[in-house]
């Protein structure tokens, strides 16, 4: 991140940070707010039920937290004591939490296709659509998942960005624990808003986990957020719509092999040398993020957050920079 202040490239296609303006039902429900008591640790009544009823579950089951990464780390938490595997390249934000709780976190090597093969007993941390692969498993392997997991911690942050479909584990499983945010279907990461869907032992759990850290997760978001819900069909529509084109740009412009994405906002080309390619594209303009951070050096990470316009002169500068010979 240094690298990138310093270069202050043109293009920044690191941070997976929406560029899609935010809903402005949203924005107007946030602007009327003006009660800040502090509420339930397990989340306001009226946001629980706005979730409860969008994944088809009872309240009891929806535990609101502070963002994706909070109802991680609190799932991380209270699976500690259990065998955690996670699939690679994988989401670092799971290190980050593993390193601070002390956690072993195994990793699930992956095929050409970065399809995982589910053989071990333990907990599970996967991400479907993928950071940074964009991939979606097919229905088989979410089966072949819950049919060997203990248990599943499905970090669902892109649901919402999906281009031909998704299977979630909660469909073929109740031993899995969703974890889902507003940060990205809604473009607004900094609300710090999401919420733990999962059985009522694991919920009582995440609640405990909040009032040991935030306590209360921000009230006039998750009023303003359940006062809003009703849009999230048509807003996950249009953002699939948007990033759909992106990812189909990307493959058609970019001269880099990858394989294509089926959700999220993001590409993973194979470029050999993560280090160089990182160096090179940033020297043209344009950051992305080396494969390293993934746990795979052959690859680059770019995030697919600016329009398609600006998207095409980005990837002719990293086709330069990153293709040829490797
Ligand atoms: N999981 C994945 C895979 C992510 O990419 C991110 C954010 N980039 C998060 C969790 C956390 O997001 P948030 O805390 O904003 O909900």
């Amino acid at each position: 991140m240094t690298r990138i202040k310093e270069a202050s490239p043109k293009h920044r296609l690191d941070i997976g940070d929406p560029d899609l303006p935010p809903p402005p039902e949203l924005l107007e429900a946030l602007r009327k707010e003006e009660d800040f008591r502090y509420g339930p640790a397990e989340g306001l009544p009226e946001f629980r039920e706005a979730v409860a009823s969008a994944f088809g579950v009872e309240p009891g089951e929806v535990v609101a937290v502070a963002g994706g990464r909070h109802g991680l780390a609190a799932l991380m938490w209270v699976f500690r004591r259990r065998r955690l595997l996670t699939p690679t390249p994988y989401y670092p934000g799971y290190f980050d939490i593993a390193g601070t709780f002390e956690l072993g976190l195994g990793l699930v090597e992956t095929d050409g296709g970065w399809m995982p093969k589910f053989a071990e007993r333990g907990v599970y941390v996967v991400n479907y659509p993928n950071n940074p692969t964009g991939v979606v498993l097919p229905r088989e392997k979410v089966r072949e998942l819950v049919e060997v997991a203990e248990f599943v911690i499905s970090d669902e942050i892109y649901r919402d960005i999906v281009f031909d479909g998704f299977t979630s584990p909660m469909e073929l499983s109740s031993s899995v624990a969703v974890v889902y945010s507003f940060s990205k279907v809604f473009s607004v990461p900094g609300l710090r808003i999401g919420a733990v869907i999962a059985p009522r032992d694991v919920a009582r759990e995440v609640a405990k986990f909040n009032r040991a850290t935030v306590n209360v997760p921000p009230i006039p978001t998750q009023r303003a957020v359940a006062s809003v819900v009703d849009i999230l069909p048509r807003r996950r529509a249009e953002v699939s719509e948007a990033y759909r084109r992106r990812a189909e740009l990307a493959a058609g412009w970019l001269k880099l092999e990858f394989v294509k994405p089926g959700g999220a906002f993001y590409v993973f080309p194979r470029v050999g040398d993560d280090a160089r390619c990182f160096e090179a594209a940033l020297a043209a303009g344009v950051s992305l993020l080396p494969g390293s951070l993934y746990g795979d050096p052959r690859h680059v990470r770019l995030a697919l957050v600016e329009d398609e316009e600006r998207l095409k002169e980005a990837f002719t500068a990293v086709n330069a920079a990153c293709g040829g010979p490797r």
